[in-house]
């Protein structure tokens, strides 16, 4: 972890002082992926407490600057930093710049790479907020960027059209924003998790009206869930009836899978890289914990039971074998069609976007409201 020095920035010399109470910690070490736009992006999380003594502390911007950039790679005034900014994690807040004295604040970071150019090796955050004394704050944290590549998978799903649904790059998704408190451990295990649900060849993610279908009319209900490569069941469970769709399931009492996955599958591909498979069919799940799987063997069908309403694969890959434990990590598909974007409202609403001819993608990491087709084999 880097620890920001910040010192008050005099509007007038006399009043100038130190200030080294506030704290600014980066999360998880960011590492760049490839996006389905083509570009190399890092994502990653900036923790700001602020002091205890004093007043709250608003947050007026945040410049990213690459290891020799003059212009900054990343720009966020007030408007985007109040979309991007999670005070008081702990209380698990809405979204706001105001970070209150003795909470600590999560700032989502996005970073694109300009086109051609390399991932840069480090970046300086430079941000900025007013304190009690209506003081600048200048902080410039330096933020080590891992100069490794992301894990590189099969597709999770055989054959179909996807939406990636709460996916990579949305700050505001649900993954990226359920954000762990553990004593002062702040941990962001969905960073890079993926809902996947199904589409037909027009676009529309159910058949019929919605309000009235059954899990059988959701296109993607049933289709062939896979191994993303070699490697060992770590853990999986069958048995969870799936729910209707539609259906509430309240908030559940963890982030961990017993409490929210239903019927899941937990794949361990080497040292502590866990791959995720949620909401799986009931009487689905083809393995048992322990075994052995090769890279494209069935694991289960996609279904809706657990934590959610609406027939789905979660996918997600994290570096623990416990979620309180873990952060979430990128990755990327080897080879797979991007066609277009769409939204879950507008595949399940009346305004279904008809998939765009298919570009073939290798290598990345699809972002959210990608609309992807998975190899058949
Ligand atoms: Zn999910």
């Amino acid at each position: 972890m880097c620890v920001l020095t910040a010192i008050l920035e005099p509007s007038a010399p006399a009043q100038r002082q130190e200030l080294d109470t506030i704290d600014v910690r980066l999360g998880a070490a960011p590492v760049p992926v490839e996006g389905t736009d083509g570009r190399t992006h890092i994502g990653y999380e900036l923790h700001v407490t602020a002091p205890a003594q004093g007043g709250d502390l608003q947050l007026e911007r945040l410049e990213v600057f690459g290891e020799r950039e003059v212009e900054p790679l990343v720009s966020y005034g007030p408007d985007e930093l109040e979309g991007r900014v999670r005070p008081d994690v702990e209380r698990n807040a809405r979204y706001g710049r105001v970070v209150r004295r003795d909470t600590t604040a999560v700032v989502n970071v996005w970073v694109t790479v300009p086109q051609g150019r390399r991932a840069p090796r480090f970046l300086c955050n430079e941000l900025r907020g007013s304190g009690a004394g209506k003081e600048t704050v200048v902080g410039d944290l330096r933020v080590n960027v891992r100069q490794r590549a992301p894990l590189v998978m099969g597709p999770p799903l055989r054959g179909g059209l996807w939406i990636s649904h709460n996916g990579p790059g949305d700050h505001r998704a649900a993954h990226w924003g359920s954000v762990l408190v553990k004593g002062r451990r702040i941990t962001v295990p969905q960073r890079f998790a993926i809902d996947f649900l199904g589409l037909d060849a027009t676009g529309r993610g159910v058949r019929g009206p919605l309000q009235d279908s059954s899990n059988a009319d959701w296109v993607g209900f049933g289709a062939e869930v896979i191994a993303v490569a070699d490697g060992v069941i770590r853990e999986s469970r069958d048995g969870v009836v799936d729910n209707p769709p539609l259906f509430e399931p309240g908030p559940p009492a963890s982030l961990e899978l017993p409490a929210t996955g239903g019927n899941y599958v937990v794949l361990q591909l080497g040292g502590k890289t866990m791959v995720h498979y949620a909401h799986l069919q009931q009487g689905s799940v083809a393995v048992r914990t322990g075994q052995r799987v090769r890279r494209g063997q069935l694991l289960g069908r996609l279904g809706n039971s657990g934590n959610t309403n609406g027939a789905h694969l979660h996918f997600n890959v994290v570096d623990d074998a416990l979620i309180a434990n873990a952060e979430g990590l990128p990755y990327v598909f080897d080879s797979f069609e991007v066609l277009g974007t769409t939204t879950v409202d507008a595949a399940f609403g009346d305004a279904a976007t008809y998939p765009s001819p298919p570009a073939q993608v290798r290598r990345a990491l699809p972002f959210n409201s990608a609309i992807v087709g998975f190899p058949r084999n």
